[in-house]
This record gives structure tokens, sequence and C-alpha cells, in this order.
């Protein structure tokens, strides 16, 4: 039996029947226009006839070095026959033309990856017939020389220009500034350069053959599969190489029939805000891509309502029930031909993030789909978006708007011009800097140079450009449209009225209002206060087991994560108290003092610090629990480096050699003295290795006054706002523990002092004592660990670079990149947990642990905790929680929600 390659759009059982009804594969197996068209079709939507060549017969053509599979011709030619007795039209003849565009349709929408050729089987006498059966000579050669110019471009490599060149000549001749205003004669004599054209630059007599022109373009989408562009554009968005394009070959309907002949672009639902509204561009007389090209200024959707009522209410109902049948928002292109609607694609339409969660809730809410798929449905990274830095007001009162254009993607950027794609890529990679991508319009080759940008600025197009479209679908802040911009690539110098940007200068864009500013605006974090945002994480916080908690050093942060839904601190980290400048002298001389009087009284200066440090996260913690990690780095982080010190000295010597002046020479002594001193101290307490030297766990142990004056801090705090009525939930916890006895030693020192201190205050509070698991022992052991520890916090930074023998800032700045590159690991483990080395660990010691003590509470804190796979992983280990830096709170609330529905279907 030979393989179908080919389905026609009235075959889509058959397509669906060969994989099982499954919908996921009859898009893999047709590409999602082809599958689309036939859905719509099977809706009983309008849909010219058609046929898809399957991604299989490309796959098989890609492997077989470029031969087409054996039978795929003869179907192709037999479904071809199969559109002619549909449409009662013969491709190639004369009398009765039928007409095709060749489309390319991969599983995934490319968006504009693979270009499209219409017109395709006009040649000269095809054409006059046309023409006779039309009236509209006009209409005869405008398809004629589109066909040349698309085949010229798409099938056989011509660059676009010369042909744009011999257009932009007759419209100046002719005195008019459309295409669609020159004459019939002059699309004749246009047709004849046109050929003239590909004879010059593809060395080939443009095909006169229907069948060979189809041949040509189907082998040109198959080869475009593996171009540079698709290919880079993949990459990008993580598509798989192997997966193929199909081709369409769909009859061609004309909206460039005259002025009752229209076509056009249309999202079920605003894309931008997620308001449930059509919103769209259409032009009238056009065919194809005029629409999305922005070379023409088109109409809003909502003209068509006056324009052509009946096309826009019957529009109306197709948009609403492709939307109830694909239950989600679409995006939708139709055309007009001469009073008769068609629909010639529909897909799920690109979105902000915005506009996903509005989506979302309302479809919930409108009963097309369910609160978990709701939650399911937008991607946690996309809730980065809301809290997307926005211009200040101060600053925007500050500077003049020079520019407005369309508000296609929101977010605040500034950066550079740059005029071109590899320029913006080169400046963004090489030279580290914030550059704005600023064209005329957007082609499928800028991606790269948009991908690199902070943001980007087009002078046309409209809301459905290329360039709105990659902005929205990569989250870059966008402005389109902006015509007050006369950009000269040439001159690389951008005009608007008065005022001149040179290519390198600094510009801001804000992409949710449409405004352009001269210079670099200040930018300031949003609240979260989106009405549809805060109904989803609602939901998602019905749905997830794990809890989620913060990493914050100080009270702001601590109100910030609460802002965000954080549910308690998993981190405090102490050290930073440390380095204030004010205590930091007094902190050195508790670490260099041999003097043990001198050390208590600088430990004893410290705790008011400490103190108010603690009460301020308590108060803004009230009723949560807060883990306060004692002091962890080696000491030498807090004193003067040792290199320094020695520079500093030679510099001394020689300047006191030098020095005139008796007191100039008494001065520098003393500073030498002093110098010398610390560099003595420096020097005894010099590691080799600091990273696995003194600290953590240590450091209690060899200085236990240091950590007993945190407890005291940290009860003499919890005591303060006890009495201001605030519930304090201190969770003590002990940093780098590898043994057990090291864990039992602090423990009973510290809980001494806490006991102490209640006993002083007379108010008791709720505490639990604990350590992190960062040392691979630590997990090992974690059974008799739990003897002492009544919760254990994964530390999952520095349980990756021990567990891999990895120092973090080496991989990451060195080897990593060739590690990742040639795939000897999977992912960063830094940035994404190990499932299989640190995650079997950890599970280890979660279940060692339960052993000793069922009950043990458990958590990561870490970058980790805010990466939605980690999180993933964290919850299918059973943790309690997950702690991660304030601004990922939303996100790992919303992962973990999506954690669970996803164990519960069992996915
Ligand atoms: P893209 O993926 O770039 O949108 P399409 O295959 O959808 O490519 O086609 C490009 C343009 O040509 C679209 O505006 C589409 O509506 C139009 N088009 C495609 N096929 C036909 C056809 N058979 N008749 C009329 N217009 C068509
Ligand atoms: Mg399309
Ligand atoms: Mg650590």
């Amino acid at each position: 039996m030979t393989t179908k390659w080919v389905y026609t759009l009235d075959e889509l059982d058959e397509a669906e029947a060969s994989v099982d009804g499954d919908w996921d594969r009859v898009r893999g197996l047709l590409g999602g226009k082809g599958a689309n068209l036939g859905e719509m079709n099977r809706l009983g939507v309008p849909v010219p006839p058609g046929f898809t060549i399957t991604t299989e017969a490309c796959n098989a053509y890609l492997a077989g070095g470029g031969e087409l599979p054996t039978g795929l011709w003869e179907q192709a030619l037999a479904a071809l026959r199969t559109m002619e007795e549909k449409t009662g039209k013969r491709f190639g003849d004369p009398t009765n033309p039928l007409l095709v565009s060749c489309r390319s349709g991969a599983k995934f929408s490319m968006p504009g990856m693979m270009d499209t050729v219409l017109d395709i089987g006009l040649n000269d006498e095809v054409t006059e017939g046309m023409i006779k059966l039309t009236g509209n000579e006009h209409f005869g050669f405008d398809s004629y020389r589109r066909l040349i110019q698309m085949f010229g471009t798409v099938v056989l490599g011509v660059r676009d220009e010369p042909f744009e060149d011999v257009l932009a000549s007759h419209r100046e001749r002719r005195g008019v500034r459309s295409d669609a205003d020159l004459t019939g004669d002059d699309l004749r004599s246009i047709v004849g350069a046109f050929k003239d054209i590909v004879r010059r630059h593809a060395r080939i007599e443009f095909p006169s053959d229907a069948e060979e022109q189809l041949r040509m373009a189907t082998l040109a989408v198959f080869d475009s599969w593996n171009g540079k562009r698709a290919r880079d554009y993949r990459d990008a968005a993580h598509i798989p190489h192997d997966l193929g394009t199909g081709v369409n070959v769909i009859t061609m309907v004309y909206g460039n029939l005259g002025e009752g002949s229209a076509t056009g672009v249309a999202m079920s639902r605003n894309a931008t805000t997620g308001e449930n509204a059509l919103e769209g561009d259409y032009l009238t007389n056009a065919q194809g891509e005029d629409v999305v090209a922005g070379t023409r200024a088109t109409k809003p959707l909502q003209q068509l309502k006056t324009e052509m009522r009946e096309i826009y209410i019957q529009f109306e109902g197709i948009a609403r029930r492709l939307e109830r049948h694909y239950r989600d928002m679409q995006d939708m292109e139709f055309t007009v031909e001469r009073g008769k609607l068609w629909i010639l694609q529909t897909r799920t339409g690109k979105r902000t993030a915005q506009a996903a969660v509005r989506i979302a809730v309302e479809l919930a809410d409108e009963g097309l789909i369910s609160r978990k798929e709701a939650v399911l449905r937008v991607e946690p990274e996309q809730i980065e978006f809301f809290l997307h830095p926005q211009f200040s007001t101060e600053s925007k009162a500050g500077h003049t708007v020079i520019a407005r254009g369309l508000n296609v993607s929101p977010g605040a950027a500034t950066g550079v011009v740059a005029f071109d794609p590899d320029l913006a890529e080169r400046w963004a990679k090489e030279s580290k800097r914030e550059v704005l991508l600023v064209r005329p319009e957007t082609k499928p080759d800028d991606v790269h140079g948009m991908l690199a940008a902070e943001g980007i600025l087009t002078s046309s197009g409209g809301r459905t450009s290329h360039a709105a479209l990659v902005a929205r679908q990569f989250g870059k802040p966008a402005v389109v449209g902006a015509s007050a911009l006369c950009i000269d690539l040439v001159a690389r110098l951008m005009t608007v009225n008065d005022t001149e940007v040179h290519e390198g200068e600094w510009i801001s864009i804000d992409g949710t209002t449409g405004e352009v500013f001269i210079g670099k605006l200040d930018t300031v974090v949003p609240d979260m206060d989106d009405e549809w945002l805060e109904r989803l994480m609602g939901w998602a916080d019905e749905f997830r087991r794990l809890g989620v908690r913060a990493n914050a050093d100080n009270p702001a942060d601590a109100e910030l994560a609460r802002k965000y839904g954080a549910e308690g601190i998993g981190l405090c980290r102490t050290e930073h108290m440390f380095f204030e400048p004010e205590r930091l002298p007094t902190v050195q001389r508790m670490i260099t003092t041999q003097v043990l009087a001198e050390r208590r009284e600088a430990v004893d200066a410290l705790l008011p610090f400490q103190r108010e440090d603690f009460a301020g996260l308590f108060r803004a913690m009230d009723g949560l629990p807060v883990i306060i990690r004692l002091l962890d780095p080696p000491l030498h982080e807090f004193l003067p480096g040792f290199e320094e010190l020695t520079r500093e000295l030679t510099d001394l010597q020689i300047r006191v050699t030098n020095a005139r002046t008796l007191e100039e020479v008494e001065e520098i002594t003393t500073k030498l003295s002093e110098t010398q001193a610390m560099l003595d101290k420096v020097a005894a307490l010099r590691e080799s290795n600091p990273m696995l030297g003194l600290r953590g766990v240590r450091l209690g142990i060899l200085i236990p006054e240091l950590t007993r004056m945190q407890v005291r801090a940290i009860f003499e705090a919890a005591c303060e706002v006890t009495r201001e009525g605030v519930t304090a939930v201190p969770e003590i916890m002990i940093p780098l523990t590898s043994h057990v006895n090291e864990l039992r030693r602090q423990r009973e020192v510290l809980e001494v002092e806490a006991r102490k201190v209640m006993a002083e205050r007379g108010i008791e509070v709720k505490y639990q004592f604990g350590t992190m698991v960062e040392v691979p022992r630590a997990a090992l052991t974690a059974d008799q660990i739990a003897e002492y520890a009544e919760f254990l916090s994964f530390g999952t930074n520095d349980l990756t670079q021990m567990t891999f023998a990895m120092s973090r800032d080496d991989a990451e700045s060195g080897f990593l990149m060739r590690y990742l590159a040639d795939g000897i690991l999977p992912a960063n483990p830094f940035a994404t947990l190990d499932e299989d080395g640190v995650g079997k660990l950890m599970r280890l010691a979660v279940s060692e642990a339960r052993k000793t003590r069922p009950d043990i509470e458990t958590g990561v804190c870490g970058e980790h905790g805010g990466d939605p796979a980690s999180i993933a992983i964290c919850d299918a280990l059973d943790l309690d929680y997950v702690s991660c830096s304030p601004y990922r709170v939303p996100i790992a609330r919303l992962s973990a929600a999506q954690s669970a529905l996803r164990r519960s279907q069992g996915t």
C-alpha cells in the first residue's frame, strides 16, 4: 500500500482516523493551517476548496535528498482534479481558469517564516482569459504581476528590490501612491519588466506551465523548512527541527476585484488587553499580504460594519463560532470576493501576557473552559510581565513625547537606536548595550535583531503587522505605525518634525500607551493590581498544595513579598545586616580581636541593630513564619582584602621614604602600623579555600558569642513585637551543617539563650530550630539531623555546587556553556534543579528525616524555588514549600498550581 501523502480539505475524518483521532497528531500530520482549514470546512465555515500535503511528505522529501516520495505528485494532481470538479474551473485553462495558492503550514505557527505564493496557474494566455471573464484588466495583470513577484522572490530566491523599484517608478510616473491606483496598461508593462527581472536574476524563464509552477512552489516550501530564518525562529521558540511543514494548495479567492472585494485579518478578542471585542484590519480591493505588509494604510475592522454590513455580521458569527469550537481566542484571515465571505485561516491568536490572563479568566467565566484549564493556560513566565518595569510618572513628565504609534505590546523599554537587526544583535550581545530596533517595518529576516532588542519601534504597520505579532509573542514592548517618524536607513537617521535622532542615541518607548520619547526614562515596578490576574491567582491558590514563601532580608522586601502572596519568609540572610557602613567597623573589631572582653563589647554593640532588623521583619510578616539564617559567610568577607592591604602597605612604605616633614613621616608611620596590624589579622584568617573553610555552623561553634547574640536579638525582637500585638513566628536556621553533632552543639547553646530571653521578658514565643541542608552529608544523614531539627530547608544552590563539585561562578562564566552546547548537561543545574542527582539526594533526605520526625517541615530556598520546572520537582518531592525572591512569588504560586493540576491529571 502506498502512503497517503495528500488529504483534501474534505478528508479530515480520514486524516483523523489515521492517527487514532488524536487532534494533536492531526496537527502534526497536516500542520496547523491545514488541520484548521479542514476543521473549518467540516464546521460549515466557507473555506475555498483545497488540499494539504502532509508534513510526513516534507520529511520524506528532505530525508530523500530532494526527491519527491513515490506517489506524492500523482496524489496531488488527483486532489487538484477534485478541486476542479468542485469549482467547475480548470487549472491552466484560459477559458475558465482555476488559480491556487501554495501555503506552508507546520504544526506550530511560525509567523511569516515560509511565504505563500498566490495566483499560481497564471501565464500570458490564462491572464487574458481572466480579463475576458472578469472584464477587469487591472485585476488580471495585477494578479499576474503578483505571481511573478512572489514566485520570483519566494521560489527562485530573487531579491524583492528590483521588483519594488519597477513598481515605484510606475507609481511615480503615474503620480499615484498605491499600486491599486496603477492602470491596467501600467500593470501589463510591469508584468513584462518582472519577467525580465526573473530572467536576469534567476537565469531562467518564468515557468508558464501551471503544474510546473505548483511543483516548484511545493518544493520551495519543503526546502524552506531548513532555511536559516526558519531554523533561527525554531531555536528561539523551542520548536523541534524534525516536525516538517505541510503544504496547503487552496483555490484562490479574490479580494482585489474592485471596491466590493476586500481582504483582512482579525482577532476574536483584543490581543493586547484581552477585552472581548473583535479587532482587526482590512483593505478593500486588495489581496493577501497587503494588509500585514504595512505598505498601505489599513482600515480598522469596525469600519466594515458600515462598509459591508452583512459581511461584518456574518464574520462576527463565524468568529464566535470558531472561538466556541476551539475554546480559545482565534486569529483569522478572510477575503471578500464580490460580496461573498471566505475564511482562509484560523489559529490560536498570539497575545500579550495581560491578554492571556484576561482571556483565560473570561473564557472560564463564559463556561468555555474550566477554572483549572484557565490556570493551566497562562505560562508562569508571563506573570513576570505584570511586574515589568514601567516609566515613572516623574520621568515621563520630564521628557517630551516625540511621536505616537499603536500600543501593540505593553511594557516600557529604553535603548539606543539601531536601524538594522544585525547591528541591534551585535550591540546587544557583544557590547552589552540596551538597544531599540527601529525600522519602517519588520520582516521575518529581522527576528534575530528583534529578539536581541529591548523593544521595537516601527513607522508603519498595524496591530496585526509582523512587528506586532513577534513582539507580543516574545513579550517585547513595541510601538508600531508611528507614522510621524521619517526613518532614513541610508543616512542612519530618524527625523520627527524638527528633531533628529541618530543611530546610537537613546530613546524610550512605552508599549502600553504607544508613546515614543527622546532620551532614557527611569522605570518603576508596578503593583499587581490587575483584576483578572487577581482572580486567576486566587484560583491557582485553591489548586496548589505547595506553599510559597519568599527570600527577604529586610522589611521592605518582606512587605512586597507579602503583597505578592508569600506565606512566610523562607530565608532571611543576616549577613547583609553586618555590611551596613555604620556597623562594619564594629563587625571587624569583633572578628579580629583576640581579647574576649573586646569581642563581647563588639557583639553587644551589634545587638540593638539586629534586634531592630528582626522586629521589622516580624511586623511585616505578622502571623507568618520567618526563617532567619544565622551568619553564614566566611569572616574574611567582612575584612579588607589581603592583596589590597599588601598594596596599600607597599604604597605607604614608598611614601614614608619620600616624606618631607616630620609630621608627614609620623602620620604615615601610624598608618603603616595600623595597616600592618590589619594585614596580620587578615593573614591569620586567610584560608586557601574559604567556601569550604570556616563558615556556616562552624563559625557559631568557634565564636559562640556571635550566634548567641543573633538568637538574643531574634527573641528580644519577637518579645517586643508580641507586646505590640504582633504574632512573631521565628524559625532559627543553622547553615551548612554536615554532621549532626554540629547541630546538637549549636542548638544546645542557642536554645538556652532563647529561653533566657523569653524568661527575662516573661513572654512565650512559638519558635522552631532547624537547619539548611546544603551539604550532601547532611542529606545522607537526615535521619540523625532530624533529631535536632524541626525543619529542613534545602539550600539547593550550595547543594548543587557540592553535588557536582562545581563552583557556580566558575561554571557559569566558563565551561558550563560548552557543557550545555554539547548536550553533556541537559540544562543549567543552577537554574533548573537536577532531578536525577540533587533531586535524589533531596528525596532521600526527606524520607530519612521523616523516619525520625514524621511532621518535619521541609522546603527549598535558593533560586530554584522560583523556577517553574524546579517547582514541579519540589512538588513531586512532597516538600512543604518553596521560597524565592519576592518578584517570583506570583510565578511560583502559579507554577505550584499547575504542577498540582498536572499531577492530578497524570500528565
Ligand atoms: P502566512 O502564514 O504568512 O499568513 P498565508 O498562507 O496565510 O501565509 O497567506 C498569506 C496571505 O495570502 C494571507 O493574507 C492569506 O489570507 C492570503 N491567501 C492565502 N491563500 C489564499 C487564497 N487561496 N485566496 C486568497 N488569499 C489567499
Ligand atoms: Mg496566514
Ligand atoms: Mg549556602
